[in-house]
């Protein structure tokens, strides 16, 4: 294991066999020191990342790997020094690498009973999950409940792409174990995690997750318009540690998007995610560039729920998840986007333009990142057809332009 690691990882330097080993030895930062020093420079090197200075990312991130690899190699049963090679892996986006390396670090401190970097790997672990791009999503049969094995399946093979329609506002959320961020709402006990469960991806195609979306936010009772209902609520026998996670991220659980989409002064709501100032009383917004976005990707995902046609490609459903992650990221952890999610947004984009408004009045062209048209088809399905196509208009662009690889976030 040791070897085919320093191989893989440091190359040709390393070389076969006769490289200097032992001046390392005294000299190298131990593998818990590592571990504070990482996590510093690993959020450093994602923050230069993010103000696309990718030079000093890069030569933050060598540092960090050569320091690493001296740790380890100066005690290779060390588990802390495999936890850290995975967390870089990790940063580096090696997830295939990442998981080799973790799964051994994991297997070293079971050996040696150190719970606690079992805990690290364990929490490494969950990351490489969290952040690796799904390859292939299994199919289910979406007539019947998931059975467990399946529920866990699809958790390992898609957990970024779970997502799940607020019970109390209708919003479509990532994280079942946080509260709303649009109203407060965590389940309280095992029939609301059900009912989350139930109203998830786990259950329904995005189209018809939208649909649901809808009907919540005008106010309807999801047992009056989910065909199976019952069957499909009691099918979950466990909150599946749900409400413990409610409970221990209740503390730092507290952000609240409504407050953040409104002017400060008159506290109307102000629509276009682009406005540096209130339409109503003038005054200066002051928005972050982050916070543009996470308006921005809100306006988007409610004109999916509310005004545009849904579709069943796959483009559409990865267009909706994306935007869910991204409204996660930005307005729970204040991360930009990352370079996948940027060029997944415009790639998608294109490929699901042009969208039609679901009352045929209207359509929006995505011609190019840069270039985005709107068109009034009937002016007879309704009064605000114009200024509603354009307003999508503009925020489909807006988005674009925040998530092309010009823009600075911060
Ligand atoms: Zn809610
Ligand atoms: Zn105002």
């Amino acid at each position: 294991m040791n070897k085919h690691w320093l191989e893989r990882l440091v190359g040709k330097a390393m070389g076969r066999g006769d490289a200097p080993k032992q001046e390392s030895v005294t000299s190298a930062t131990p593998p818990d020191i590592v571990a504070y020093i990482l996590d510093v420079w690993l959020e450093q090197a994602a923050s230069l990342k993010q103000l696309r200075m990718h030079d000093h990312a890069l030569q933050l991130m060598n540092i960090a790997r050569a320091i690493t690899l001296e740790s380890m190699r100066a005690d290779p049963s060390d588990p802390m020094a495999w936890v850290n090679i995975g967390r870089v892996q990790l940063a580096d986006e090696k997830f295939e690498s990442a998981k080799e390396v973790l799964d051994h670090a994991k297997e070293l401190a079971q050996q040696s009973c150190n719970t606690s970097v079992e805990g690290f790997a364990d929490a490494a672990l969950f990351q490489v999950l969290r952040r690796q791009p799904s390859v292939s999503q299994a199919v289910f049969d979406l007539a019947n409940p998931l059975t467990q094995d399946q529920y866990r399946a699809h958790l390992r093979q898609s957990l970024s792409q779970m997502f799940y329609v607020c019970q109390s506002c209708g919003h479509l959320n990532l994280m079942l174990g946080e509260h709303c961020a649009h109203c407060r709402f965590a389940p309280r006990d095992l029939s609301e995690v059900q009912l989350s469960l139930t109203m998830s991806a786990l259950n329904f195609n995005t189209p018809t997750l939208l649909g649901i979306a809808l009907k919540i936010q005008q106010g309807r009772k999801p047992n009056e318009f989910i065909d199976g209902f019952d069957a499909i609520l009691t099918g979950y026998d466990t909150d599946k540690g749900v409400l413990e996670k409610i409970r221990l991220n209740a503390e730092d659980d507290h952000l609240d998007f409504k407050t953040l989409d409104r002017c400060a002064s008159c506290g109307k709501v102000i629509w276009a995610s682009s406005s540096d100032e209130c339409p109503t009383c003038h005054a200066k917004l002051n928005r972050p560039t982050l916070l543009k976005l996470a308006i921005c990707v809100d306006r988007l995902l409610q004109q999916l729920i509310w005004n545009l046609r849904r579709s069943e490609t796959d483009e559409f459903e990865q267009f909706v998840i994306l935007l869910v992650n991204l409204k996660y990221s930005l307005v729970r952890t204040q991360m930009a986007p990352t370079d996948a999610q940027r060029h997944a947004a415009t790639e998608l984009l294109l490929k699901i333009s042009p969208l039609y408004t679901q009352n045929g009045g209207g359509v929006v062209w995505v011609k190019s990142a840069t270039t985005v048209i709107s068109e009034v088809l009937n002016l007879e399905v309704h009064k605000d057809i114009g200024p509603t196509i354009d307003f999508i208009r503009d925020e489909v662009k807006h988005f674009l332009r925040l998530m092309s690889d010009a823009v600075s976030l911060f």
